[in-house]
């Protein structure tokens, strides 16, 4: 399953949430439960890529592995996401992925490089 990136309206919190590509519940927010959740273009998701790619995607195996505490797991997985996709995900995936391959925390990148990205492409509706 894909991971999505959304920003809970009630809390304020950017929060990630891994859904189906067939779930069409309503998402609740995992940290204060509310439903006003907008969806972010997340650098660590692929949701603009061709649905046949997708499909393969959202074969659990591609996740298996996926340690999510683990940073280098982590990058592994994005840099797996990246090349079966054949999407160019930009340069702040790659440094994204570099960093997290040096073993930075995820968070600390997130918040370092979070306003960035919702200045510029990373934060638009679908
Ligand atoms: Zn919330």
């Amino acid at each position: 399953m894909p991971l999505y990136e959304y920003r809970c309206r009630t809390c304020k919190r950017r929060v990630t949430l891994l859904r189906s590509f067939t779930d069409t519940t309503t998402p609740h927010c995992p940290e204060c439960d509310g439903e006003d959740l907008r969806r972010l273009v997340s650098r660590v998701s692929v949701v603009r890529s061709e649905e046949s790619r997708l499909e393969s995607l959202a074969d659990p195996s591609s996740l298996a592995g996926l340690d999510e505490s683990d940073p280098r797991s982590i990058a592994r997985w994005m840099r797996k996401m990246s090349q079966e996709t054949g999407e160019d995900m930009g340069p702040e995936f790659d440094e994204m992925v570099d960093r997290l391959e040096a073993g930075e925390d995820p968070e600390e990148i997130e918040s370092s490089m979070g306003d960035l990205g919702e200045e510029g492409l990373g934060d638009y509706d679908l």
